[in-house]
């Protein structure tokens, strides 16, 4: 068997391991697990927290207002969003989109590590305070760590503000959740410029 075809297999065994996660509470209420998607062997991988509605009911990540908004700052220093991985850090919709308790957190966080285990991605984003708490174990603080690069397990890592967060913050004045996105995409765009 060549190599890419190990690779698939690994990866589809992994997706086949998480439909039928009942690990927590969660499998309770989910319609559909969100598992991730977008290219394997990505330079870049993205994580949000949690599915909401639209992705719970299309098992897909980031389809609905917060996932356009991102396709849009993505585009907009040219990223495609088809040539990154994106997922979260819980598989399944918390009710009422509540934040992911760390007992789920940690119950599905191994599904994530051998997410991050098979891309091998270059570049990791978190995408607002659960993922912050995943990888760097602190409490809250998006607004102190973003824009300014980490590390988790080697990976050069940027928290970033959730764009579920931007959808709710109209200002683009210098300073604003949004302006210091724009920043921060840029930062993102020119570390992976850096790569190549
Ligand atoms: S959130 Fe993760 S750990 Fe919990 S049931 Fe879903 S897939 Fe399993």
């Amino acid at each position: 068997m060549s190599r890419e075809s190990n690779y698939n297999q690994a990866y589809k065994e992994l997706e086949d391991k998480i439909k039928i996660c009942e690990k927590c509470g969660l499998c309770k209420t989910r319609n559909k697990v969100v598992i991730g998607e977008g290219k394997l062997n990505s330079s870049l991988m993205l994580v949000g927290e949690g599915p909401g509605e639209d992705e719970d009911r299309t098992g897909r990540p980031f389809v609905g207002r917060a996932g356009q908004l991102l396709d849009r700052i993505l585009s907009a220093v040219k990223i495609d969003r088809q040539e990154t991985y994106i997922a979260n850090v819980v598989k399944c919709r918390p009710p009422e989109n509540r934040t992911p308790l760390q007992s789920e957190m940690l119950a599905c966080g191994e599904f994530l590590e051998a997410q991050i285990a098979l891309v091998k991605p270059k570049i990791l984003v978190a995408l607002g305070n659960t993922p912050l708490k995943f990888f760097l174990r602190v409490n809250g603080g998006i607004t102190k760590f973003r824009g300014q690069w980490q590390t988790w397990r080697g990976i050069p890592l940027l928290p970033m503000f959730h764009p579920s967060y931007l959808l709710r913050e109209e200002s683009r004045a210098v300073g604003s959740p949004k302006e210091l996105t724009w920043r921060d995409v840029k930062n993102l765009k020119s570390r992976l410029d850096n790569l190549n």
